[in-house]
């Protein structure tokens, strides 16, 4: 089998579907997409571009946890031959027996797709999610989750001390102290010690990141601008000492120009 990734954990890259697809459909390697946090964009017209090469592939996961406000955890699994899994998973036994006649078949049994027989109904807080905010409510929070990290993203365009390190997708804003690592991480340590706001640690390459994400179900631009304010203001704490010692030497120099 071949697992790729629609939106990485860690700065939310793509793999390429369509081409990896491809091979894996000429070889009958079974092809599972892993698409846990952007698999929600597939339900905005805006990414309509993530669906490509998803037609002939054999298995979809996407956490209905992380961006479409069903509470933690709950992951959907999408499978194009549930077949497959009936051929692997099937057990019969006599006290397990249902009334299957009653539906002629028709409903899956569930039990017949994994290795467990039972499992929690977590069908449930879907539908009552979904029935109370409809498809267009949580497009609307989606929506309104990119906005809020592009808000993030702008402040740090707007910054020189601070950079990108890859392009925001969704809702995850990767960015760096421009310099040394050392700065990134030492700026991330006084943000959690000062406790007001959390952000993550990730690398790219060899560039030591902080991301960015917005978790929360009510977030708003001010909560954003917070977010950047304590970034801000910790840098500029943590840069003190060092622009008072840039400014000695400054002045050193000058004395003995002057001189
Ligand atoms: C969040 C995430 C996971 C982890 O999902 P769990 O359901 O908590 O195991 C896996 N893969 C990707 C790409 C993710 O974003």
């Amino acid at each position: 089998m071949c697992v790729a990734t629609l939106g990485t954990t860690s700065t939310c890259a793509y793999d390429d579907i369509q081409t990896l697809s491809l091979i894996c459909q000429r070889y009958k390697i079974w092809m599972h997409v892993d698409a846990a946090y952007a698999g929600a964009a597939l339900a905005l017209d805006e990414y309509h571009h993530l669906h490509s090469g998803l037609n002939i592939i054999d298995s979809l996961n996407i956490n209905l946890h992380k961006l479409l406000m069903v509470n933690y955890g709950c992951a959907v699994m999408w499978v194009k031959e549930s077949q497959k899994l009936v051929e692997t998973f099937l057990v019969q036994r006599l006290y397990l027996q249902n009334n299957n006649n009653m539906n002629n078949n028709e409903l899956p049994d569930f039990r017949n797709w994994q290795i467990s027989l039972g499992r929690r109904f977590r069908a449930l807080k879907v539908w009552i999610t979904f029935r109370s905010v409809g498809a267009e409510g949580l497009r609307r929070h989606l929506r309104q989750h990119i906005k809020l990290s592009k808000q993030f993203e702008r402040h740090i365009l707007a910054d020189k001390r601070f950079e990108l390190v890859t392009k925001r997708t969704l809702g995850i804003v990767c960015f760096r102290v421009r310099g040394d690592n050392e700065l990134t991480t030492q700026l991330l340590q006084r943000i959690h010690d000062k406790k007001q706001i959390y952000l993550t640690l990730s690398m790219h390459g060899e560039m030591m990141l902080l991301r960015f994400v917005i978790c929360g179900m009510d977030t708003k631009e001010e909560d954003v601008d917070f977010a950047w304010a304590v970034t801000q203001t910790e840098l500029m704490e943590m840069l003190k000492p060092q622009r008072v010692w840039k400014a000695i030497k400054f002045h050193c120099q000058n004395r003995k120009r002057n001189k």
